[in-house]
């Protein structure tokens, strides 16, 4: 049996398909595991990585007194099996199998993910024969050839990816165990520490430095208006910039009319169409897309998984010569892009552009294959006809510019325009990304003299170095060694995830500032490419096979070591500048009441709010929603009216909620609830507001004395608003009991939203269950319910009101359970039927049920039928059921209808009563004469 294994399940299905030569592939679940079947040969997928590696036992107590974090760096490492499933599976295949082909990625991690696979293969059959597949694209010839012409794995680059992931497992947990301890920081705000993330967000910081301290110096720019057989055109003064003002100024007094054409060079530009794709120049063009570095990556991983295009992680700008060229246009010619293909085929430039960058492992980035836009989403159609569109301007020819340089004078001052248009279309006609544009100028000969139709000073101020984009910090990473082209974009992506830094361009937070600026003034190795540059140099020699992987993790361990010596020495001073500095991101600005820094704090649990400084002496805090909610954040946003920092909550997977300024926040929010007072009014809420009381709950609990103290009105109005404050709390407590029981009653349904249905109900006047429960079904089929649900609405807020009233009524819910199973729901259904009869049907004791229901009749008005013991109760019962033609049926009958032995019987009204019984009066009569 021949297995095969993939570095994912989809890359598996896709070289099944492939190499079953159009037979018949049987896909099934083993142990959980997708595995596809053909023929004799067995093909299934890894996850990428299905081991990990860690630290050996013991180190995972951070506040370890042996185990220090330094002393991660020298720890024992583990493999660990993260896929169990997989793993299990490859071993039951192996053992069975005759060939093994490993057919991961061919990179240094797909290497290593590869390698991984080998060892569980050799851990389960040492004999059998493993080969490697290598490709570039997952099409038809790519896989054919691989598994004709399989090698072996490549020990050495493995080695090379095993070594990255040693160094920066003991680099990243070393470090940022070290400064999250020494900042006294753990759980979700660990400052994480990298050996490339830490350069990178360098990188972003030293740049944030330049634009704070940047100066701007003033310039100034002059032009002019002229026109040309009726065609405006603008010059520009030949000086440019001019840095003095005065200068400036004579050249704008002395230009005067006409403007005359002094001379007319034109000239020819060449525009030479662009060098294939490598994973950098992809990114910068994806970006110009709109696409983060991470989306560019994830998308076009997903199209070469699926054949479309080949391996996007590569450095190569030179196509190979075994790269056919030729097929890949004429398979093209099945997409939409056919008309461009067969343009391409007629204007082919002799050799394709070629970059600067060759390397053995992959071609740069090309279609494997046509697709039409069914097949994709809209961005990855997007990203698929960049990869196409790049590929066919490669074997376009130039474009050529025609330029024109026109001088003149006007008063002794020199001035130019210049002009372009396009020649010849060249590549520009398959690729239309670029944004140069026509600029042209209306004819003009030596010796013409124009108008000058306006003459335009400017003030100008020279701008700040521009911050990172995505793009372009990913060629400045590529360009100074920092990671690698699979890891570069992953590595901005934590720095986002880890809040060191926002937006696009990249800017660093205050936590990025000031955990970089600290480890620079004390460790500086860390945030400097130069050590990383050394071990990414290191690798490329394992690679090679000139260094051995112990070698090169060893000396990156002495290097960590040196680093630690400097960190531990200044442990204090480094955890306080951190602490320091990071205090200012949860201020948000000054107490209105005592003036000190109001922070945003966590309480236990997920319950977030602002809170004063000054606590315990000033208690002003403003409530925020709970952190399942979102991590609250400070924005730099500033509310004009209060000065506070506006509020974010952010939440990994969903778009932040901006709350904006707290306080206003909080007054909205608050407002209704404060005009439902009886007692309010515009000048009142003014007062309240200017006392900083901003919420009816905050005048329910606090004493007449201090609120006239702190509004300054009269102890009647502070006390008139304490209480209309209790009652609001009431009715709005009552509401929400509401919504609550409205939730949990009507189903949800499009268009529908409880708060709607409330919304409505509040508006109509109900406001509590009770009022709920002596609606009619009408009214309420008029607030978006049907029929049923306002029926079942009413019925269950009956059994809730009613329940409520008779458990204030002192009947013990034990036994009132036993009354409502039994059909005894309401005050009226006690009343109406005699206690004998709602003994029966509970079993509950009789005198109990006296007890119960004494109470419900005085609330009812209704005088309570005369108590019978126990003893007599059941002599009566006894003395009933001799009687002929009465049975259990009857005598619960009888006992509704509040009889309970023979003597009230024969004393009864007989039409009445037969009424009750539901017999006829002449059957009771006969019943009755037979005693
Ligand atoms: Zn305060
Ligand atoms: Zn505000």
């Amino acid at each position: 049996m021949h297995l095969i294994i993939a570095e994912k399940n989809i890359v598996a299905q896709r070289i099944a398909g492939l190499l079953s030569e159009g037979g018949r592939v049987t896909a099934e679940k083993d142990g959980g595991v997708s595995i596809y079947h053909f023929g004799d040969s067995v093909a299934m997928g890894l996850k990428g990585h299905v081991v990990e590696i860690d630290f050996e036992e013991g180190y995972t107590n951070w506040r370890s007194e042996v185990h220090t974090p330094r002393t991660l760096i020298d720890a024992g490492i583990v493999k660990k099996a993260t896929e169990k499933k997989i793993v299990a599976l490859i071993k039951k295949f192996a053992k069975k199998a005759d060939l093994v082909t490993i057919a991961t990625d061919y990179d240094r991690e797909g290497e290593l993910i590869g390698k991984e696979a080998y060892e569980i293969v050799r851990s389960a059959n040492r004999d059998v024969t493993v080969n490697r597949a290598i490709f570039s694209a997952i099409t038809k010839p790519e896989i054919a050839a691989a598994f004709e012409n399989p090698t072996t794995v490549d020990f050495d680059l493995a080695a090379a990816g095993e070594a990255r992931q040693e160094i920066d497992l003991v680099w990243g947990a070393s470090l940022t165990r070290f400064i999250s301890i020494a900042a006294k920081r753990g759980g979700n705000n660990i400052l994480s520490v990298g050996r490339v993330q830490s350069p990178t967000l360098g990188m972003i910081v030293d740049r944030e430095k330049e634009i704070e301290a940047f100066v701007p110096t003033p310039y100034w720019m002059l032009s002019v208006m002229s026109e040309k057989a009726g065609e405006p055109f603008e010059a520009r003064h030949t000086t440019g910039k001019f840095w003095d003002k005065a200068e400036a100024k004579t050249a704008e007094a002395n230009t005067k009319a006409p403007l005359t054409v002094t001379d007319v060079k034109e000239g020819v530009r060449s525009d030479s169409a662009p060098s294939p794709f490598d994973t950098t120049g992809y990114i910068v063009a994806a970006g110009r897309l709109g696409l983060s570095a991470s989306n560019a990556m994830r998308i076009a991983e997903e199209l070469y998984m699926n054949g479309f295009i080949s391996y996007p992680r590569t450095d190569n700008t030179i196509y190979p010569k075994s790269l056919d060229l030729d097929a890949i246009l004429n398979d093209l010619k099945k997409s939409p892009f056919k008309s461009d293909v067969e343009w391409t085929e007629k204007n082919r430039r002799a050799q394709p552009t070629s970059g600067k960058k060759s390397s053995t492992d992959h071609p740069p980035i090309h279609p494997a294959g046509a697709a039409n836009p069914s097949m994709m989403d809209e961005q990855s159609w997007k990203v698929y006809e960049l990869v196409v569109r790049r590929f066919l301007a490669t074997l376009s020819p130039d474009a050529r510019w025609k330029t024109l340089k026109i001088m003149f004078d006007a008063g002794g001052e020199e001035y130019t325009s210049t002009g372009q248009r396009l020649e010849v279309e060249g590549y520009r006609h398959v690729y239309g990304y670029s944004q140069a544009k026509e600029q042209i100028l209306p004819e003009m000969s030596v010796g013409d003299r124009l108008p000058v139709n306006k003459i335009v000073l400017e003030d100008k101020e020279t701008l700040p170095p521009a911050r990172y984009s995505q793009s372009k910090l990913i060629q400045q990473m590529e360009e100074l060694g920092l990671g690698t082209k699979s890891t570069r974009h992953d590595v901005i992506g934590k720095l986002v995830s880890r809040r060191y830094v926002e937006e696009n361009p990249l800017k660093p937070t205050l936590v990025g500032k000031a955990v970089t600026e600290t480890l620079e003034e004390y460790a500086s190795l860390i945030t400097k490419p130069d050590m990383t540059q050394t071990l990414e140099r290191h690798m490329e020699d394992i690679k090679k096979g000139d260094k051995t992987k112990d070698g090169v993790v060893e000396e990156s361990k002495k290097m960590l070591h040196r680093i630690f010596d400097e960190l531990e020495a200044n442990e204090e001073n480094i955890g306080n500048e951190i602490m320091d500095r990071t205090a200012e991101e949860r201020i948000i600005g000054k107490c209105p009441i005592c003036g000190q820094s109001l922070m945003l704090k966590t309480s236990k649990g997920m319950a977030q709010f602002i809170g004063c400084n000054g606590y315990p002496d000033c208690s002003f805090n403003i409530g925020l929603p709970s952190a399942q909610w979102g991590k609250a954040i400070r924005d730099d946003k500033v509310c004009e009216i209060h000065g506070l920092n506006h509020i974010r909550l952010i939440r990994k997977g969903s778009r932040p909620w901006d709350i904006g300024c707290p306080l206003c926040s909080h007054i909205n929010s608050n407002r209704e609830s404060l005009s439902m007072m009886a007692s309010i009014n515009e000048e009142l809420i003014t007062k309240l507001h200017n006392a900083h009381i901003y919420s009816v709950y905050e005048i329910a609990n606090i004493s007449k004395q201090e609120l006239c103290g702190k509004t300054g009105i009269s102890e009647g109005t502070a006390e008139t608003l304490i209480w209309d404050a209790m009652d609001v709390l009431e009715i709005l407590r009552k509401r929400s009991e509401l919504k609550k029981f409205v939730r949990s009653v009507i189903p949800p349904r499009r268009g529908r939203s409880h708060a709607k249905v409330t919304g409505a109900m509040i508006e109509g006047g109900i406001g509590d269950i009770a009022s709920l429960a002596d609606t009619k079904k009408q009214t309420l089929m008029k607030m978006f319910l049907s029929e049923q649900e306002a029926e079942s609405l009413i019925y269950q807020a009956k059994c809730i009101h009613n329940k409520a009233f008779l458990k204030s009524l002192g009947i013990p819910a034990v036994s009132l359970k036993k009354y409502m199973d039994a059909g005894f729901v309401s005050a009226d259904d006690f009343v109406n039927a005699h206690p004998a009869y709602l003994s029966e049907k509970t079993g509950i004791n009789i005198e109990t049920v006296y007890k119960h229901t004494a109470p419900v009749y005085e609330a009812r008005g209704v005088k309570q039928p005369a108590k019978i013991s126990k003893k007599a109760f059941e002599a009566g019962r006894e003395e009933l059921l001799k009687v002929r033609g009465i049975g259990e049926a009857m005598l619960e009958k009888l006992y509704f209808a509040g009889i309970t032995d023979i003597s009230a019987l024969k004393s009864a009204n007989t039409g009445e009563l037969s009424k009750t019984l539901g017999i006829s009066a002449d059957k009771l009569e006969k019943i009755i004469s037979e005693i």
